[in-house]
């Protein structure tokens, strides 16, 4: 009887038995873990949603549509730059236009730092992506560019070399300044600029006119457009004529017969004057002289005389003998000489042999016959002619009275024949092989160039 609540336990009929402590004990257990579960649970899908939350706003679409891009240009931004220039976009001023500049012909993925910077400083996507074309820079380049051609230049469609560039902005610059004339046609562009290559002052209105209205005369190389009217009324009394030979008659004034329409020459002209059937010389004419003793006859004058005897000594060390046969004549003397011609041939054979008195070269002191002056004696088979040939002009001197050419000078072929001239030009007329009277008429006197 002393078993107790044992007892009591066991044998109370109230059915449902009383838990025990330990049970009570297992389930507050239980219970604990459930809701350190769901905390779990809750935390780990807080910590999911503020992951995604980071993931997506840290993602650089979005951002770019924080920093003021709408959502075809993100796009456009995604496909086009890398991603450091994304993240460039996004630290700057939106820059809608960057897109622009990206797609364009010009763009210089290099630039991209130098084209963010113009846009954001205020430049026109197109200016600048002209300012970074390699191109432009080179047509800038050059001297004669103009801002205001630009599109011109651009539409040639060449990109080169600078000299590219410079034919170019020439060729846009002068059309835009001969097309101001109504008589611009443009399949004559480099019929104008040639001419502009000789007259460079010339106005490119008149350049148009004057090449259009040359013709054919301006491919010749004595053409003298001051002349035009005149070549063309010799040409319709001379229709067989080539136009070089025109011009040669033109030029030279033998359009007409010697000694009709004489002038007295133009005396300023110093040592390039010009005496013959057409020019004269001033009745006053008396030049300084020096006598050109122990180197032949006579006198010239002083700087002629001076370069006579250079060549006569430079002739000399190369083996050649070269005197004065005869070189000034005063006027009371070629009137004795033309009149003894006169009276020995007749005046028409004395006008070929001689000179009427003021005609003749021999009264300037600047010409001097070497050796001699009779045809018989073939001067120009001599050594001394061919030395003279090679060098006079590195004296000064020219051969006056070329082989078939006296229907120009009015004088048979004399070999023996020089002309002072000076150094420059002496070279270029013998290089030239042309005659003293078309020389005179093309570079000395010439009208264009007045
Ligand atoms: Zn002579």
């Amino acid at each position: 009887m002393t078993s107790g609540g044992r007892d009591v336990i066991i044998c109370g009929h109230a059915g449902r038995p009383a838990l025990s402590a330990d049970i009570r004990k297992d389930r507050k257990t239980m219970k604990k873990k459930r809701t350190g579960l769901t905390i779990a649970i809750i935390i780990i899908v807080l910590a999911l949603i503020g992951g995604g939350a980071y993931w997506y706003t840290s993602r650089t679409e979005y951002k770019l549509g924080r920093a003021g891009y709408s959502k075809e240009q993100i796009e456009a931004i995604q496909s086009l730059f890398s991603e450091g220039e994304q993240t460039a976009l996004i630290n700057s001023p939106a820059q809608p236009d960057m897109i622009t500049i990206a797609r364009s012909d010009r763009y210089q993925k290099e630039h991209f730092e130098d084209y963010l910077k113009d846009l954001i400083g205020g430049k026109k996507a197109a200016d600048i992506l002209l300012d970074y074309d390699p191109w432009v820079i080179t047509l800038r380049a050059d001297s004669q560019y103009k801002e205001e051609n630009l599109q011109l230049y651009l539409a040639q469609k060449i990109d080169g070399t600078p000299e590219d560039a410079a034919k170019i902005i020439n060729y846009i610059n002068m059309s835009l300044l001969y097309a101001d004339s109504s008589e611009y046609d443009g399949s004559r562009f480099e019929d104008y600029e040639a001419y502009r290559a000789k007259f460079p002052d010339l106005d490119p209105k008149e350049i148009v006119h004057r090449v259009n209205r040359s013709g054919d005369y301006l491919k010749e190389d004595y053409f003298i457009y001051a002349y035009l009217e005149k070549y063309e009324a010799y040409k319709e009394k001379n229709p067989d004529k080539t136009l070089e030979d025109v011009i040669r008659a033109v030029n030279c004034g033998i359009d007409k017969p010697f000694y009709t329409g004489m002038v007295t020459t133009d005396m300023s002209k110093g040592y390039l004057i010009i005496v013959n059937k057409y020019n004269k010389l001033p009745e006053n004419n008396s030049p300084k002289l020096e006598s050109l003793a122990g180197y032949g006859n006579g006198y010239m004058e002083p700087t002629a005389a001076a370069a006579f005897r250079k060549m006569v000594d430079a002739g000399k060390e190369a083996g050649v003998k070269l005197r004065s046969h005869s070189p000034y004549r005063s006027h009371s003397l070629q009137t004795w000489q033309y009149q003894f011609w006169v009276d020995k041939h007749g005046q028409e054979m004395a006008d070929r042999e001689s000179a009427r008195p003021g005609s003749s070269e021999h009264e300037t002191g600047l010409a001097v016959d070497i050796n001699t002056a009779v045809e018989e004696d073939h001067f120009e088979r001599t050594k001394e002619y061919a030395w003279l040939m090679e060098n006079c002009w590195k004296y000064g001197f020219i051969l006056r009275y070329l082989e078939n050419s006296e229907y120009i000078t009015g004088y048979v072929y004399e070999p023996w024949h020089y002309r002072y001239v000076g150094e420059e030009h002496a070279e270029k007329i013998m290089k030239l092989g042309i005659t003293y009277e078309e020389y005179y008429a093309y570079y000395i006197n010439n009208p264009d160039y007045q």
